[in-house]
């Protein structure tokens, strides 16, 4: 058992899916685990939740601050908190793409300015973002999305280059189809959700939805001093759909 005590974590997004599943695990390894996400109302103990949207960049810096105060420090930044997309680019217009980009590539940006004067201070710090394998996958009907996420994996590089030398590692994960309340709305929407939902876990090679505390496990393992000497990666955790 992976004992993460004595960590000290900030995750985006981390009151619904991916994670939720992150924060719980490493808040039930030990670690001390905030949350910042639009209604972290749900967020419960031992969790700590913070309100902000991570496209106000006041509202972030504030955030930050709160809970790095409550935490007395901060090691792990996950920079999970993310919007889909469906369409080709003549599906999209320009709000939407502002309004993706926004959350998905400058949330980023934002948290990760704040976070880094934490970080420094810190001796085991790392980032983790929640990437996708569209990143790379030249997925149909999702131009929007897919741009985002290059666009996340992109950063991951360049930033774990710039702040390797100060001690804080950034890697990213790339889930495939990870069965989260998001997946879930996508397939309520469709005419008959229980056979969307088995056709979609069909097409996967293990022949189901990536786990979200799969996902979270991953990124624990990126957090964590055990990945002490990895920076600049991305890791599939997509059930072997990318090599596919
Ligand atoms: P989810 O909708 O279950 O959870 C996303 C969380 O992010 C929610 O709690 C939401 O309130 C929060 N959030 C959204 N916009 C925000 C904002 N502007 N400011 C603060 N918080 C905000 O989704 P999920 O499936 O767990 O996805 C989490 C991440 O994983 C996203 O970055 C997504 O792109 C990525 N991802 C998901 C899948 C999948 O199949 N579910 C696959 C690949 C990548």
């Amino acid at each position: 058992m992976t004992d993460f005590t004595g960590l000290r974590a900030l995750v985006t997004g981390g009151a619904s899916g991916i994670g939720r599943a992150t924060a719980e695990l490493l808040a039930a390894r030990g670690a001390q685990v905030a949350v910042l996400d639009l209604d972290p109302d749900g967020v419960e103990k031992p969790l700590r939740g913070y309100a902000a949207d991570v496209t106000d960049d006041t509202a972030v810096r504030a955030a930050v601050e709160a809970a790095v105060a409550d935490l007395g420090g901060l090691d792990v930044l996950v920079n999970n908190a993310g919007i889909g997309a469906q369409g080709t680019v003549e599906d999209n217009d320009d709000a939407q793409w502002h309004t993706v980009l926004d959350v998905n590539v400058l949330g980023i940006v934002r948290t990760t300015r704040a976070a880094l004067p934490h970080l420094r201070a810190s001796a085991h710090a790392a980032i983790v973002n929640t990437c996708s394998i569209a990143a790379t996958a030249g997925l149909p009907q999702r131009a929007l999305y897919s741009a985002s996420k290059g666009a996340v994996l992109s950063l991951t590089l360049a930033m774990a280059a710039d702040h390797v030398r100060e001690g804080v590692r950034v890697n990213c994960v790339n889930p495939g189809t990870v069965d989260t309340p998001w997946v879930g709305r996508l397939l309520d929407a469709a005419p008959d959700p229980a056979a969307e939902r088995a056709a979609l876990a069909a097409r996967q090679p293990t022949g189901r939805l990536v786990g979200a505390d799969e996902v979270a496990g991953a990124i624990a393992y990126l957090a964590s001093p055990l990945s002490g000497a990895t920076t600049g990666t991305a890791l599939a955790v997509d059930g072997g759909m990318q090599g596919l």
